[in-house]
């Protein structure tokens, strides 16, 4: 995936300009350009920059939703949840959770074994994963620190975890290996509107600081918790409204916080149910999630005090020794659920996740609501409305047949298998194969091409090889952009990557290349970032 250029862009008339890429503007440009339109994609920060690289990172059905009743998206995301296994075989594990049962909880064995029949058989996977039901022994045989006292038992059944950037990130890729532009780091400042009709968009290239402007035949705004900004770019009133409520995360070890297995809970405090989850990195647990109104800056989320507090109940209600305190958080993050508004008085955790697609006075449409699990169904209905604006018709497209890049396991094992031929350690060809697939072989390449780029210069096995394949390859420009969204380091280790920072940016500054400059205030920016989402002092 190569930056699109100014000059390409500027000289192509777009039959599609989507704004925004997060999970529902990166399939929507794959849907698209799988369907033969010409497609340009403006990201303004980085690809999964906004809520897609901060949910739970499950591709579920959503068990919660049964408890209002939500069978129709718990079934349609169950399908889809199959489905995006098979897409993206190397982003999505399929893990088994305990939905805890204690005295007091709304929910009885009965209810919750109907609830469970329906999740198999809704996804259609009975055969291959079905759900057991588990006495309290059991339980504590499997997970001999949870809280003893009132357990009457649990249902253990399987949802699936993924990394929820990079998928984000693969999905970006497959529309650019389908022919779509994609462009991070440029935000969309303002529409071109022609009589009374959006017929493109102006560009504010963020780091170079130039504005250009870019024609389509019709425009799809994507922008998640930001949609209300752009609608109103078009200067006109809407009456649909978004009603973002955040969700916050923190990660603990799981050297502090023994949990082998993802659990549903309801916290203390208000008896929502939550979800202490081991990591697909396996050394660390996060345990979200929080759900509250949110009017603060779209820009500068994070988790505050009283989110820390929420989930520190929650945790050491799970694990009562554990004894959590904030020095024991080694991470977190938070993001904005960007929900449809809904009648007033309805509770945020009430608040539908269905998606709503509407049309503006000048012809943009809207994408709303919605779940990263929905993403390909999302893209294929805003697909389908946008050839309604541009009075044509294509085929559906096969975004359920086409795996996302990276997604080709044969070749994927067969790079493992080169890899350690070629003396790659195999805890780095582990990483390589679950964050990269197939375009692994790439990163071999690199690898094997200079000892140089042998060399481990970040936390978590991170090698220059893999460094240079985020510039190359996928538009990394900042060390956010490589730390956060490329590699995760941002939520999984201590120090954020932070102890590496200076070795990575001495590569990033020649690679990218930076400004003069550049380099120090990238330091800076993500040495608050870092220390935003952490609750006890940064060393150094
Ligand atoms: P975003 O990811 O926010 O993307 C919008 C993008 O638009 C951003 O990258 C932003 O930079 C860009 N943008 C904004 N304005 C402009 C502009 N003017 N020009 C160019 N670009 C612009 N769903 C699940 O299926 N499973 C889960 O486990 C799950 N957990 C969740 C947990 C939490 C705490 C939250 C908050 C949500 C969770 N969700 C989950 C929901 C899911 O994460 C979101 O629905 C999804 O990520 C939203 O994606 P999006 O593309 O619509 O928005």
């Amino acid at each position: 995936m190569i930056r699109a250029s100014h000059t390409e862009i500027t000289n192509t008339q777009y039959d599609l300009v989507v704004i925004g890429g997060g999970i529902t503007g990166v399939a929507t440009a794959r849907d698209a350009a799988l369907r033969g339109l010409s497609v340009l994609l403006v990201e303004k920060d980085d690809f999964a920059s906004g809520t897609s690289s901060r949910s739970s990172k499950l591709i579920h059905g959503g068990l919660r939703y049964l408890e209002t009743y939500q069978f129709k998206l718990v079934a349609e995301s169950l399908r889809e949840r199959e489905k995006t296994l098979t897409i993206a075989p190397h982003l999505t594990d399929p893990q088994q959770f305990l939905y805890l049962l204690y005295d007091g909880y709304p929910e009885s064995r009965a209810i919750l074994n109907l609830g469970l029949t329906f999740y198999d058989i809704a996804a259609g996977s009975v055969l291959k994963r079905r759900h057991k039901m588990l006495t309290a022994d059991k339980v504590l045989a499997r997970e001999p620190h949870l809280r003893s006292e009132r357990l009457k038992g649990a249902g253990l059944y399987w949802d699936v975890l993924t990394d929820d950037a990079r998928l984000t990130i693969d999905v970006a890729k497959g529309a650019a290996e389908a022919g779509a532009d994609l462009i991070n780091h440029a935000a969309v400042t303002g529409l071109l509107i022609e009589n009374g009709h959006t017929r493109g968009v102006t560009i504010t290239d963020t780091i170079t600081g130039g504005t250009y402007d870019v024609h389509a035949r019709q425009v799809v705004n994507a922008t998640g918790p930001w949609t209300d900004q752009t609608r109103s770019l078009e200067h006109t009133k809407s009456t649909h409204k978004l009603r973002p409520t955040k969700g916050a995360h923190i990660v603990v070890k799981k050297s502090d916080f023994p949990l082998n297995t993802a659990v549903f809970l309801r916290s203390p405090d208000d008896n929502r149910v939550v979800w202490p989850t081991p990591s697909l990195q396996k050394d660390v647990v996060y345990i979200g999630t929080t759900d509250t109104d949110y009017t603060g800056d779209l820009d500068d989320v994070h988790p505050d005090e009283r989110d820390v507090r929420y989930l520190l109940n929650v945790a050491n209600h799970t694990i009562p020794d554990a004894h959590l305190t904030e020095q024991h958080i080694v991470g977190s993050w938070a993001g904005l659920r960007p929900l449809v508004a809904p009648d007033p008085g309805v509770s945020t955790s009430n608040t539908s996740r269905e998606h709503e697609i509407t049309e503006g006075a000048t012809g943009m449409l809207t994408i709303s609501g919605g779940k990263l699990t929905s993403n390909r169904i999302m893209a294929r209905q805003l697909v389908d409305a946008a050839l309604l604006g541009l009075k044509s018709k294509t085929r559906k497209a096969p975004t359920g047949a086409v795996p996302i890049s990276g997604g080709d396991m044969v070749v994927a094992k067969r790079v493992a298998r080169d890899a350690a031929d070629a003396g790659v350690p195999s805890h780095i060809i582990d990483i390589w194969v679950h964050r990269y697939g197939s375009n692994a072989t790439e990163i071999l390449k690199i690898w094997k091409a200079d000892l140089k780029n042998q060399e481990i210069v970040g936390a978590r096995g991170l090698t220059r090889a893999e460094i240079i394949y985020g510039v190359q390859n996928e538009m990394v420009k900042t060390l956010a952009d490589l730390l956060i969204r490329r590699t995760s380091a941002f939520f999984w280790d201590e120090t954020g990557g932070l102890s590496h920072a200076d070795a990575i940016a001495d590569e990033l500054e020649l690679l990218v290349p930076w400004a003069p400059g550049q380099r120090a205030k990238e330091i800076a920016h993500y040495r608050v970032l870092v220390q935003k989402h952490r609750f006890t002092p940064l060393a150094g």
